[in-house]
């Protein structure tokens, strides 16, 4: 994962100096709130900047390892400054919260999906360039700086606990923030201020009820009971943030999910009645597939994921979940690729993946790049994949019942 972007403002005066007099809060944030509709942001609310209300779910979250490899949300000072805004900012007075819409995820094209959120532009650009945007008028309407930070997504706030404290929704079943008119499909900003905003009520209901959905869906059961995930087991961390081996036993369950996963979302009843469909979809920025992928040089591989928040799988991580995708839609028109993949791709994640999908495949050809791989391959991890591949999948018990779309 991309490390935090923060943009930082000149102190115009000192930081300790309180906001002037004449300025009333109420007008302000009157003006804060509709800046950022204005500039696109579908939601906006305020909250202070106090400890979020459930942080020690976070701690036991850490403490079990549910964070898999991201290390970085471990360590001591991210954990310090998520438990108080103030450690980020420590002229923090209030905190916008805003929301950025996007589009539901389209049908799948039966040659692998994309996270609806990561088909346009990379998020982490837009929300920032538009909060400094807001933070230009905000500026010009007071005739002053003042002290804040932006964040978005990658930043060290809980900013879904900070969005429901800001009245913008409640935390549902499966961890994201629903609002009551506009489901799910939206991403989360922060601008951390020094500035005296009225902060809005929270959003204490809790609108899932007894709905049991997006758990029942859900295809690697790591949806936990205090709303949190195992990140160690969900389809969108395995195919985005690790950067090895993705385990064999969830291997079939990351279905033709070739970047992140929507499924939690598209079967939540607040998404499907009630978040707008867009008025005109456009194209998406980023549209590969598995044989788009497979198929493609370094070059081509650039140039499908520029500008996109594909590229935080990197190319390794988006071949080796291509390889997977092939495997599980048994794509025997990428058997050549595949192979290719196996036979010469200078990553060993990349050819054990090729390998496990050819062992999917188990035709003739197949068998015989696997038998050739034998024959060169050193590395101890592609030689462990191709011989199981050449015995055939094992057996394996299923998670649970039910489970997949
Ligand atoms: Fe993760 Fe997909 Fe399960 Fe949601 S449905 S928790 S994104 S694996
Ligand atoms: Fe809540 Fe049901 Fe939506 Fe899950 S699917 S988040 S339980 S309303």
């Amino acid at each position: 994962m991309r490390p935090p972007r923060v943009l930082t403002s000149v102190y115009h005066w000192r930081v300790d100096e309180p906001q002037p007099k004449d300025v009333d809060p109420h007008s302000l944030t009157r003006f804060a709130k509709d800046e950022a509709l204005r500039l696109g942001f579908v939601l906006a609310g305020v909250t202070a900047p106090d400890p979020p209300p459930h942080v020690e779910t976070y701690h036991a979250w850490l403490a079990q390892g549910r964070h898999g490899e991201m290390g970085y949300l471990a360590r001591p000072a991210a954990i310090e400054r998520r438990e108080d805004p103030r450690r980020v900012l420590p002229e923090c007075r209030s905190i916008l919260v805003v929301a950025w819409p996007y589009d539901p995820p389209t049908p799948s094209t039966g040659r692998g999906r994309i996270a609806a959120y990561a088909r346009g532009p990379d998020y982490h650009e837009v929300l920032l360039e538009r909060l400094a945007q807001w933070v230009g008028a905000m500026e010009a309407h007071l005739g002053h700086a003042f002290p804040f930070r932006l964040y978005t997504d990658t930043g060290p706030l809980l900013e879904r606990e900070m969005a429901q404290r800001a009245g913008l929704g409640w935390i549902g079943k499966n961890t994201c923030l629903i609002h009551p008119q506009r489901g799910s499909y939206v991403l989360l900003a922060e601008a951390l201020l020094g500035l005296d905003l009225v902060p809005d009520p929270p959003f204490w209901a809790d609108r899932c009820g007894t709905c049991t959905r997006c758990l029942d869906a859900c295809p690697t059961a790591c949806i936990l009971p205090d709303r949190s995930l195992d990140a160690r087991r969900c389809i969108s961390y395995l195919t985005i943030e690790l950067k090895g081996s993705i385990p064999a036993s969830l291997r079939e369950d990351v279905g033709d999910w070739l970047f992140g996963c929507d499924i939690c979302q598209q079967v939540c009843p607040w998404n499907v009645r009630f978040a707008p469909m867009p008025d005109d979809p456009g194209a998406p920025t980023a549209d590969p597939d598995a044989s788009g992928l497979l198929g493609s040089d370094d070059e081509e591989i650039r140039r499908q994921t520029k500008g996109t928040a594909l590229r935080r799988a990197r190319r390794g991580g988006l071949l080796r979940n291509a390889a997977i995708v092939a495997g599980n839609l048994r794509a025997h028109d990428l058997q050549p690729e595949l192979a290719r993949c196996l036979r010469e791709d200078p990553d060993p994640i990349v050819r054990a993946h090729a390998a496990w999908a050819l062992g999917r495949l188990g035709d003739r050809e197949s068998r015989q790049a696997l038998r050739a791989a034998l024959e060169v391959e050193t590395d101890p991890e592609v030689r462990e994949e191709v011989v199981r591949a050449l015995r055939g999948p094992t057996p394996t018990l299923p998670l649970k019942g039910g489970g997949g779309e």
